[in-house]
């Protein structure tokens, strides 16, 4: 079954006409990024040379997915805008919330005990706002989407950070969040900092124990976890024409360990061999009719720095195996040299466990091109040394890999095959029973590995390499073994060196599936109830936030001065808290709790000038809402930094805060900020944060005549019964004024 197919035609046919008049104005050659960017302006932006990594400009992505763990607060915003049905394509996907522990069947059981209420409530809006919904053990997000959504020359975006993945057939994939996937899914334009286009040129082909996965690793070396900011990585030349679709998905994915935007590959025939054998020929066929289209232009492609802000290039041929950290991916070691770094670092030489899956590396040719390792250990009498855990990709590819007989092979040598779902790769692995935070190694085929990402333990040196290494390292289980050299000794006192890996790009029998874990939405669901238990702990219906009375705010008190960072992280603190991402009112119990109060240098201590003791942020908060009082936060420069979290902006809404005042934003935040219905200001003089005392009340005035580009008045009454008065700026325009003055846009939309 082909999904949407019908938008993927109307994106097809109108895709030429558009890069025509997107040459007529532009009169250069186009590079792929752009000639998709283009393709999906939204129809309120016209065709014009906009300046990389400066200019804002809205786009019309074509489709959104959505993980359980963000699609929470994402749905329960969208319940409240006024739409019976999503605007495009969406898709909720459950696989962060089961935990790895037993095996696939006893853990994926427990996790529809655990989660249930999650679960039905994401279902039902799913059935309701007709969003395609993908069961606990349907698969990780991004390779569900690859094999079922992804299609060359589209836009899309997802809640999730590794989003770009479908970048390896070619689609501009970009990870948001859940405020964005909101404003697309009821029609809104998506706003986007043009970014700049890292191109790779890409030449040679890999060969023996270097898989897609090296291609990334050590890119990451060479670009660090910054490098890609602002970014999209294009790959181009004819080594992309050698890698399997879902090699290229691996490459793509791991692109947002180096802070790119997104990354992406041109389509060629291996991505329409992949969309065949994955059930879409007609995508496959309506993409050849348009391939100069879905690649970049020639002159782009002879002449790559004349079109790229920077090319780096990578010769697979004589790419080899890479391993990435400890705790962090871009510290990249060939492995001629891994031996060497372990010894002289002192990391911990035993590796205790590999790990292979997650979004990144668990397609059929990885599973296949790594049991083709562990089948040889059965072989010729070698003892795995290490646990071995594997996670599948997809219930497709899970279902095929036992039907062709890889799974049992995996577990005969004692491996255990985990449910469909992120598990381990994002901290949902019960290890062991064992609680110390004792030094120990392992090696994944994932892609993150900072401290305590995969089981709590800061002390677990978290290595990342391609799957058919950690097999290898499995086997011998230490991390000084290198499979290009060393030998290993047998059972029976034999020394061999291990077989290169082989494996298929694709089932030879083709994929199969019995129960892919989908379930449509209804066709008339409008009435189709959504039950959430007003007693939950996890969820919370959301009310609509008040309209602005259109009066000036007057004496407020001051919540908090902030000193220094102040990034989401610190406004909305993730770890344990996220199990309340649908509850706003009891994750706002996290409100800025990691922020620093400049009085007194300390985190989630304010005074309550009221008893002249300290309380904690969300109390105080709490307590002049309850009093019927807003109040103001005062903070310094780039307010809001680190990655898009609504909650962030929600959390202050909620507790009733009225204004946020900084000496600067994060663009992202501020926006977030006036979707909600907040007053977002800066400091005119940013000298005026020092004036701010700690039990003075503040009041803002000019909100009556609130205009696109009119400063406001910021009044200070000190305790002392002096004043102090100065300018402050905001930047709404007319469609965020309206947001302001209805409460948030969603209001507006009602
Ligand atoms: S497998 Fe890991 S990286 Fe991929 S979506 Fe899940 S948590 Fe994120």
């Amino acid at each position: 079954m082909v999904f949407d197919l019908e938008m993927i035609q109307k994106v097809y046919s109108d895709f030429s006409n558009k890069l025509d008049v997107v040459r007529d104005t532009l009169k250069r050659p186009l590079t792929l990024t752009e000639k998709i960017l283009f393709s999906h302006l939204s129809n309120k932006e016209g065709v014009k040379d906009y300046k990389r990594a400066t200019d804002y400009v809205d786009f019309a992505p074509d489709r959104v997915a959505m993980q359980d763990a963000t699609a929470q607060m994402a749905l329960l915003q969208l319940m409240n805008s006024g739409r019976s049905r999503v605007a495009v394509p969406s898709t909720v996907h459950c696989d962060h919330l089961i935990q790895a522990y037993k095996n696939a069947e006893t853990d994926l059981d427990t996790a529809r005990v655990t989660n249930q209420e999650v679960y039905d409530f994401l279902k039902s809006v799913s059935n309701k706002y007709g969003i395609g919904f993908w069961k606990p053990g349907a698969g990780i997000i991004h390779q569900v989407v690859l094999e079922n959504y992804a299609f060359p020359g589209g836009m899309m975006i997802g809640t999730d950070s590794h989003t770009p993945n479908a970048g390896g057939l070619g689609m501009i994939a970009i990870g948001v969040g859940g405020a964005d996937a909101v404003d697309v899914m009821a029609g809104l334009p998506w706003e986007l900092k043009m970014p700049k286009i890292i191109g790779v040129k890409l030449t040679g082909k890999l060969s023996g124990w270097t898989a897609p996965k090296d291609v990334i690793l050590k890119l990451a070396g060479i670009l660090t976890v910054k490098g890609g900011t602002n970014a999209i990585i294009e790959y181009f030349g004819e080594g992309t024409e050698t890698l399997s679709a879902t090699g290229k998905g691996t490459i793509c994915n791991m692109g947002a360990e180096v802070g790119a935007t997104t990354s992406i590959f041109p389509f060629d025939e291996k991505s329409a061999e992949y969309l065949e054998a994955t059930g879409r020929k007609e995508v496959a066929q309506e993409a050849r009719k348009i391939v100069n289209c879905l690649t970049p232009d020639v002159e782009v492609v002879k002449n790559p720095e004349k079109y790229y802000d920077r090319v780096i290039e990578i010769n697979l041929s004589e790419l080899e195996p890479y391993i990435n950290g400890p705790f962090t991916p871009d510290a990249a070691y060939p492995i001629s040299e891994f031996a060497d770094a372990v010894r002289k670092n002192s990391y911990p030489e035993e590796m205790e466990v590999g790990l292979i899956g997650s979004c990144t590396n668990s397609s059929y040719e990885d599973l296949t091109r790594s049991v083709s390792i562990v089948e040889q250990a059965k072989r010729d009498n070698l003892k795995i040394k290490s646990q071995l855990i594997i996670n599948p990709g997809s219930e497709q590819v899970r279902y095929t890999a036992e039907r062709d007989g890889v799974l049992s092979a995996f577990e005969e040598v004692g491996a255990v095959i985990m449910a469909n779902a992120c598990g381990p790769c994002i901290g949902q692995w019960r290890r062991t029973e064992e609680k110390s935070e004792r030094d120990n190694s392992i090696v994944t085929s994932f892609n993150r590995n900072f401290a305590k990402r995969n089981d709590g333990n800061p002390n677990t040196h978290a290595f990342v390499a391609s799957p058919e290494l950690v097999s290898a390292l499995t086997i011998a289980g230490s991390l000084t073994f290198n499979p290009l050299t060393d030998t290993l000794i047998t059972e029976d006192g034999k020394k061999i060196k291990l077989e290169e890996p082989t494996g298929y790009e694709m089932p030879p029998k083709g994929y199969d599936v019995k129960d892919a874990g989908y379930q449509a939405p209804a066709e008339n669901s409008e009435n189709a109830p959504i039950t959430v238990s007003p007693t939950s702990k996890r969820l919370q219906l959301l009310k609509p936030f008040d309209a602005w009375d259109g009066k000036d705010y007057q004496d407020l008190p001051l919540l908090i001065k902030v000193e220094g960072k102040c990034t989401t992280d610190h406004i909305s603190m993730a770890g344990p808290w996220l199990r309340f991402r649908g509850h706003l009112d009891y994750i706002s119990d996290n409100m800025l709790i990691g922020a620093v109060n400049t009085f007194n240098k300390e985190t989630n201590k304010v005074l309550d000038p009221e008893t002249k003791s300290y309380s904690t942020v969300p109390a105080l908060a709490r307590k002049y809402k309850a009093q019927g009082l807003g109040s103001i936060v005062v903070a310094e420069e780039n307010y809001g930094e680190g990655s898009s979290r609504e909650h962030a902006a929600m959390e202050p809404r909620h507790l009733n805060v009225k204004v946020i005042l900084v000496k600067s934003f994060a663009r992202i935040h501020e926006t977030n900020l006036k979707k909600q219905g907040m007053l977002a200001l800066t400091f005119v003089d940013k000298n005026d944060y020092d004036k701010v005392r700690e039990d003075d009340k503040i009041s803002v005035l000019g909100l009556t005549e609130f205009t696109v580009g009119k400063n406001f008045t910021v009044v200070l009454k000190h305790k002392d019964g002096t004043t102090d008065s100065f300018e402050v700026a905001h930047t709404y325009n007319e469609q965020q004024i309206d947001w302001f003055k209805a409460g948030s846009a969603l209001n507006t939309m009602r």
